[in-house]
């Protein structure tokens, strides 16, 4: 392993939870994964992210919004900016798959929207995958490898791209099916995403954390974790069960413990 990368827990709540009940959900997760070797982060829907950054206030758990515009400010009605976010979000969630489809985002966009979490200091999670077609096909590396060329394109000569990067890799097809990627197929594909990143001129591509994202459970991460190129999860589903979470972070605490030691007998 070049450096011991952070092992990262992402919780992405999407659609689900009200502003009255999210603040117990988040503070009940948070006494079920006190984990402080793993980097814990949950991800409510905007209406939300009060209750929730008051539940976990002092907790070291952060909070993530799910998107943000490409723009600043301007006549883009019902859209949150992440200069908006100030206070409320640290993290943000950028390019899921589910935007890519239902709204259509591209890949110069989410590059634009890298830019925007830059200027408002989030850190953000850029979401890539294939469509099943795509890996049966034999294209899942090339799909990934153009979506990351695209939003670099733009991001990366525009300060979008830093060393807080980090990368889901979510293939589509995985994502709220009950259905994951092989552990070996997601570890051939974080080498072939930093090897991308590096070609579009990340010097620092292997310090990127690469999370896996795609129907994880508390049974299903092992597999995930257990290879030295995936850094954690990007969590859908699960991560609205305090169990599944509290399975979840432990066992990632057992990758965060044997990386510490191979970096201290290095
Ligand atoms: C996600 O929303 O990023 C996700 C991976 O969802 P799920 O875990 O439900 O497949």
């Amino acid at each position: 392993m070049p450096h011991a990368r952070p092992v990262i827990v992402a919780a992405n709540w999407k659609m689900n939870t009200l502003p009255a009940d999210a603040g117990a959900l988040a503070a009940a997760i948070e006494r079920q994964t006190r984990e402080p070797s793993v980097v814990r982060v949950i991800c409510p829907p905007y209406l939300c992210l009060e209750a929730v950054g008051r539940a976990l206030d002092g907790t070291g758990v952060a909070v993530g919004a799910q998107n943000v515009h490409h723009e600043t400010a301007g006549a883009y009605t019902g859209e949150i900016s992440a200069r908006m976010l100030a206070g409320l979000a640290s993290w943000s969630i950028v390019g899921h798959s589910e935007r890519r489809r239902d709204q259509a985002e591209t890949d110069a966009q989410i590059g634009r929207k890298l830019v925007r979490c830059v200027e408002a200091g989030l850190r953000p999670i850029l979401c890539v995958g294939e469509q099943l077609e795509d890996r049966e096909a034999g294209r899942a590396e090339e799909t990934v490898r153009r979506q990351l060329e695209g939003c670099l394109a733009v991001a990366r000569p525009d300060g979008g791209v830093t060393t807080d990067l980090v990368i889901a890799y979510e293939p589509v097809w995985a994502i709220g099916t009950g259905r994951t990627a092989r552990g070996t197929d997601a570890a051939a594909m974080a080498d072939a995403i930093r090897a991308a990143c590096a070609d579009f001129g990340v010097e620092w591509a292997d310090d990127i954390p690469i999370l896996y994202g795609g129907s994880v459970t508390s049974a299903a991460i092992g597999e995930f974790l257990a290879e030295p190129a995936i850094d954690g999860a990007l969590v859908g589903g699960a991560s609205l069960k305090v169990d599944e979470m509290a399975g979840i972070v432990a066992r990632a605490a057992l990758t965060a413990a044997a990386r510490r030691e191979a970096a201290a007998v290095s």
